[in-house]
């Protein structure tokens, strides 16, 4: 390289000495690795580039392998769950015994175990209570704040439902299986049960535990289950159940933390043991009950057509197993019995079900080649308010789901998958059974049932999402309650992989069908933490645990790895976690481990930091190899001279002017420097291009004749990262011709300089235009200088008409004429309604009546207010 650089002149110089430097540097910090081990500071140009140690990634042992596999002592505990339970309608409320046979896998002796109360979080005093701020009252993420004091209807509804109910476990009976009171204590959320004799490896711990609760009021308290009544004047009167977190559950034992016992605030949901369960629910005779498992006893709690029906669900489209007429018929009236609904799920981390005599159901095949389940019974459970898009879209999106994460990870692991309209909005999955919101509503003036493009993909993207999870992690079992991405990042990628597979231009992220030209916005922003972050610590919840990670696996799949080897690894990942708890790093060395590609820059960059991308094209130089022949290159020369250097503007404007120079009218003032300058040719410089010819040995000889002979254009393109985070840079070459070259420069690029690159490119043709990242598959922030030479963007603009702000005339309001009540105020219900709390605002109502005539708000409002809310949760 060298050689040649200085035995051809360019005409530019790319000395000796930059060369130097750069050996020099790549000493220095060879060195200084050497000496101080991991010194360099996160700032450091090749700190970006540097492997992943102790400090990010724990040291592989024999539970899990440095590959990202398990390990060959890795174990996990298991623990199977019976559960005899009967729903209160009237008292809305839940009692149950259970038998909990717990088995110690683990190399450790345990003298006391952990339950997790996840109920407790809505009792008095608990933590989760107890620490939201004011900012966050009534926010269903438990997060958030604002500058002013305010108030929304939900937060004070939230204020009154507590105020109302006791809500949490209540505990009549712990007992061991000889029925002998076991000892202990109710920390917050979690739960230990004193062991009377410690409990050896390969042990097993059977107990029992009575207990009831309060079922949440769902739509005012807001939670992962819970109640929600249809009171409105033109309702029926009925409830819908969802029991989700609704039993004490085993918390986890791990090799990694011990007991995953940190309280449970809200939000960094759960990570569980897996076991067989046998659940038996005791309902309404004439409720619907959708449960994990397989129903055990359809003979007694279904209808003879209702068991035909099932029989005849085919794998085409969705048949119905309860129609919308018998379910609105249901809904007529209140049976006074009671049914037991026997369920048996076997290998499941949680058990959840839902309850209620108005719901549609509907069911239909998915075949896969599986041994243990080759067909799937796919269904949904919804009431009359949820269609028509709930019996057009929801089971085929079920099916789709399956159809596509089993391409991705495995095969769909269970006998049932179901999709259950509980709340509004969001959505929220368990074992075999998911609640998912997003319902039509009527148009206030036809009457007519609509619903709105968010509506629909909102519920085909939130289906897809919660089957999704029965993935990732109901058997890919991460751990929420510390790294919400491992389960929310993965599983939002894959469901955009399914979004994309369902048809083109799916609404992926509000108006945005491409996450990465969304996700800047997110990561430019100041208020951020690293997606490795605690989930209950992370600020903006929705952009950290979902949209950032799944947007960094569309780049590493598109751009940095391919889709080849992603998919492969990410595969693997999925097989060798599947029914085992993955940490981040057995995600990472997966990754790597099954690909080769070292993508320790990436996670530290995407996963570990808080930089975004933003790469711009800065210059762009075309050179031609110099023949060094006087005779050739000094006219080439002088051209270039008088493009580079124009003439100069006072002369010029003398010549306009008629000025004639003195040269010209006493020609004996002329002599040879009037002919020549110093682009003419001269024999010194003939001569030493002969040398020069003559100097070159054989190779070097051979390297110059085919460089003239090629005439290749040679390109010099610089590249700067604006963002700091590292990008592969993929390259669009135009030629004059009009021909296309797409060109991927590796991440690697940037390992010397993390700042600024220069790229050499060696073409036939002459490059008119150099875009990077034109296909928007890196999520750069600023396309404006992506391209070289720049463009001018062309858009509209309106013209804007400034309207004074309106002040209060009181004298014309006092003659504005009373409404009455049959007219519409006609505005609009406002997400952001308050209630006025500062003595300005009291005063600003007094004196106004017109701002606080408003119509009372309606349950419809309020509901738009919490779907607001469910939307900012991302669920
Ligand atoms: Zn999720």
């Amino acid at each position: 390289m060298s050689a040649i650089i200085s035995a051809f002149k360019y005409g530019f110089t790319i000395s000796a000495a930059a060369v130097g430097v750069l050996l020099i540097g790549g000493t220095a910090l060879a060195s200084d690795a050497e000496t101080k081990g991991p010194a360099f500071s996160e700032g450091d140009q090749v700190a970006k580039f540097r492997q992943l140690g102790p400090e990010s990634l724990p040291s592989p042992n024999i539970y899990r392998s440095a590959s990202g596999a398990p390990g060959p002592a890795y174990w996990q505990q298991q623990a199977n769950v019976t559960i005899d339970a009967a729903l209160d309608e009237d008292k809305k409320r839940i009692a149950a015994s259970m038998e909990i046979d717990y088995v110690n896998n683990s190399p450790d002796t345990l003298n006391y175990i952990w339950l997790a109360l996840d109920q407790n979080r809505f009792k008095d005093g608990s933590t989760a209570r107890m620490s939201t701020t004011a900012g966050a009252a009534g926010s269903r993420r438990g997060d958030g704040s604002s500058a002013n004091d305010r108030l929304t209807f939900s937060a004070l509804r939230y204020q009154h439902a507590m105020e109302d109910r006791e809500y949490g476990f209540e505990f009549s009976s712990v007992t061991d299986a000889a029925g002998r009171p076991l000892s202990y204590i109710i920390n917050d959320t979690m739960m230990r049960i004193d062991l009377p004799r410690p409990l050896a490896p390969d042990a097993r711990f059977t107990f029992n535990v009575d207990w009831d609760h309060n079922i949440i009021d769902e739509e005012a308290v807001g939670g992962r289950g819970g109640y929600e009544c249809f009171n409105e004047e033109d309702e029926d009167g009925n409830c819908i159940f969802g029991l989700a977190q609704w039993f004490p559950r085993m918390a986890a034992y791990t090799d990694y933390t011990g007991w995953q016992n940190k309280q449970f605030l809200g939000r960094g949901e759960f990570t569980l043991e897996f076991g067989d369960y046998e659940v038996n629910l005791t309902v309404p005779s004439d409720h619907v009950v959708s449960a994990t498992g397989v129903l055990q006893n359809p003979r007694e709690v279904l209808s003879a057509k209702q068991r035909q029906r099932l029989d005849d669900a085919g794998t085409d489209k969705p048949i119905y197993i309860v129609t919308p007429d018998e379910a609105l018929e249901a809904s007529k009236s209140k049976a006074s019995g009671t049914k037991t609904w026997q369920f048996k799920a076997d290998n499941v981390r949680d058990f959840a079900w839902s309850s209620s005599r108005k719901y549609i159901w509907d069911a239909m095949i998915f075949e896969q080649d599986d041994e243990a389940n080759p067909e799937v019974l796919a269904m949904s459970f919804f009431p009359p308010e949820a269609d028509p898009i709930w019996s057009q879209y929801s089971t085929q999106a079920v099916v789709h789901t399956m159809d596509v994460y089993n391409k991705f990870a495995f095969n769909y692991p269970y006998p049932i998958a179901q999709s259950v309209n509980s709340w509004e909005r969001g959505g929220m999955e368990y074992p075999m059974i998911t609640f998912n919101g997003y319902r039509p509503s009527e148009d206030e003036k036809s009457g007519e049932v609509v619903y709105s493009r968010g509506i629909k993909y909102g519920l085909i993207g939130v289906i897809i999402h919660e089957i999704g999870h029965i993935y990732f992690p109901m058997t890919v079992n991460s751990d929420e309650r510390r790294w919400t991405w491992m389960d929310e990042g993965l599983n939002t990628f894959l469901e955009y992989m399914a979004e994309y597979e369902w048809e083109e231009n799916f609404p992926i992220r509000g108006n945005y069908q491409n996450p990465l030209d969304q996700i800047p916005r997110y990561m430019q922003s100041s208020n951020q933490v690293p997606i490795m972050t605690q989930s209950d610590s992370v600020l903006q919840f929705g952009p950290n645990a979902y949209a950032k990670p799944a947007a960094a696996l569309i780049v590493l799949r598109e751009t940095v790895m391919g889709r080849e080897l992603f998919d492969f690894a990410f595969r693997e990942y999925a097989t060798r976690w599947k029914f085992k708890r993955p940490t981040p790093a057995d995600f990472f060395r997966t990754m790597e481990d099954a690909s080769a590609v070292d993508l320790d820059w990436f996670w530290r960059g995407w996963f570990f930091g808080t930089d975004h991308v933003d790469m711009a094209v800065t210059g762009v130089r075309e050179y031609q190899v110099s023949t060094q022949d006087p005779d050739v290159e000094n006219k080439i020369a002088r051209r270039e001279y008088e493009a580079k250097y124009p003439e100069n503007i006072t002369q010029r404007r003398n010549r306009e002017e008629g000025i004639t120079p003195r040269i010209e009218r006493f020609s004996d003032l002329e002599d040879f420097y009037n002919e020549n300058d110093q682009f003419t040719e001269t024999n010194k410089e003939r001569n030493s291009y002969k040398s020069f010819l003559k100097g070159l040995n054989s190779w070097e000889k051979a390297t110059y004749e085919r460089a003239m002979k090629d005439g290749d254009f040679i390109y010099f393109v610089d590249f700067e990262n604006q963002g700091g985070l590292i990008s592969p840079l993929p390259v669009r070459l135009t030629f004059e011709n009009g021909e296309v070259e797409e060109v991927m420069i590796p991440a690697e690029i940037w390992r010397r300089d993390s700042t600024a690159v220069t790229k050499l490119f060696v073409r036939k043709k002459r490059i008119a235009k150099v875009e990077l990242d034109p296909a928007h598959q890196t999520a750069d922030a600023y396309y404006s200088d992506n391209t070289y030479p720049p463009v001018i963007t062309s858009s509209r603009i309106k013209a804007y008409k400034y309207s004074g702000s309106s002040r209060k005339n009181l004298m014309a309001d006092m003659l504005v004429e009373l409404k009455t009540e049959k007219e519409k105020d006609g505005s609009d219900a406002s997400d952001d309604k308050q209630v006025p709390l500062t003595e300005k605002q009291m005063n600003d109502v007094k004196q106004n009546p017109s701002k606080s005539d408003k119509k009372p708000l309606s349950d419809k409002d309020d509901k738009s207010l919490r779907r607001t809310l469910e939307k900012l949760l991302g669920r």
